[in-house]
């Protein structure tokens, strides 16, 4: 089966007890059992739930996983990744690493004996100097938030199953659509399903794909001991969202295209940050393991004062100023005073994250709108 056909067709079949064409919402927290331990294979709803079952079924089937396992939330499902590890252990993650996974190995898991070191994956020899006897986890992001930055998965991989360690890649940015780390070597797959697999911005989600049965066996039993499960309804909106994930990101991937060519062509623009840039270091690595070069860009300005880039942020009318990204509508964020201003001014703008540096989402309305709306906002 082909992707688009996957997206519509793996793991969904007509309900078994009405024939209903789209999953049910199984909005029950337990299930009748003929007598003790006589069931239907669904026992209690933080176990098992059919609508969250389907879900599972038809993630695993796009990301060429043995199975997946859903969470209440993207960092939820990063949450019972860490579990697999124990006290004394070591992650090793990508240097420019989404803000809430770095808070939530650093200031959370840091607690319990489990240590955190962030380190450049650009260069798989630095990156292999970097490994120690501890690392237990290898956690890439591709392509990196805010700076799309592109890590080469497959180089990572090979580093790293020298040593038997395991890989998992947030592929929250790019999609199933356009990326598959399973199929380039990785063992886990992380998403945030708020992002592009809900694509509408109506639910908070999150899921972990996983290369082999005995991984995802070890999630589910940490999902049934620590509870994070998403609700039956929140499973529903994703399922409905994946069904068109081929088409927005497509149409998504086109827009950004656009843009990111009316910016470079602006005067006032400085940097334009887009892998789909044959000068963008990352762009070969990126061609190759990604079908498309993604719907995210971020660019500052010649002016690189606060002042400048929170006037383009207050004028831009149809790019909404929030946090998030991945859905249909465009978004426009400010890294310095948003997502990264608990980072060091200095550490900051010497990693390239510049007061005027502003972030892209860019969502499946007409590119004419999305470039007038910029090029008001920016003049
Ligand atoms: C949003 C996001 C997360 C966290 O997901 P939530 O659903 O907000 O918990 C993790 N990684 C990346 C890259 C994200 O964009």
């Amino acid at each position: 089966m082909k992707f688009g056909t996957k997206l519509i067709h793996a793991g969904i079949h007509p309900d078994p007890s009405t024939g209903a064409v789209m999953t049910p919402i199984y909005q029950t927290s337990t299930y009748a059992q003929d007598g003790p331990g006589v069931h239907k294979g669904f026992e209690y709803a933080r176990t098992q739930n059919p609508t969250r079952k389907v879900l599972e079924e038809n993630l695993a089937a796009l990301e060429n996983g043995a199975g997946a396992v859903c969470f209440g939330s993207g960092l939820a499902a990063m949450d019972a990744i860490i579990k697999l590890l124990k006290s004394g252990d070591e992650v090793l993650g990508t240097h420019d690493l989404y803000g809430g996974s770095y808070r939530l190995l650093v200031r959370v898991f840091s607690q319990f004996g489990i240590k955190s070191r962030f380190v450049p994956m650009q260069d798989p020899d630095y990156f292999a100097s970097q490994i120690s006897d501890q690392t237990k986890l290898i956690w890439i992001e591709t392509p990196t938030n805010p700076l799309l930055q592109i890590i080469d998965i497959e180089a990572i991989v090979k580093i790293a199953k020298q040593k038997n360690i395991l890989v998992c890649v947030d592929n929250t940015f790019a999609s199933p659509y356009l990326q598959n780390p399973i199929d380039l070597g990785a063992d886990l797959v992380l998403h945030s399903g708020t992002k592009y697999l809900g694509g509408h911005s109506d639910v908070i989600h999150g899921a972990v794909i996983c290369k082999t049965n005995e991984l995802a066996d070890q999630l589910h039993f940490i999902q049934n001991a620590t509870g994070a499960v998403p609700g039956p309804m929140d499973c529903f909106l994703i399922l409905r969202g994946i069904k068109t994930l081929h088409v927005r990101v497509q149409r998504a991937c086109e827009n950004a295209a656009k843009v990111a060519e009316f910016l470079q062509s602006h005067s006032k623009v400085n940097r334009v940050l887009y892998p789909g840039i044959p000068t963008h270091p990352g762009h070969d690595v990126a061609k190759r393991q990604m079908r498309d070069f993604g719907a995210m860009i971020s660019f500052d300005l010649h002016n690189q004062d606060l002042d400048a880039a929170k006037s383009v942020l207050s004028h831009t009318e149809l790019f909404l100023c929030a946090e998030s990204l991945g859905g249909v509508e465009s978004l426009i964020g400010h890294p310095a005073s948003m997502t990264h201003g608990s980072i060091p001014r200095e550490d900051r703008i010497k990693s390239g994250l510049t007061d005027s540096l502003m972030r892209l989402s860019i969502g499946i309305e007409d590119v004419e709108d999305l470039i007038a709306d910029l090029d008001q906002a920016i003049n």
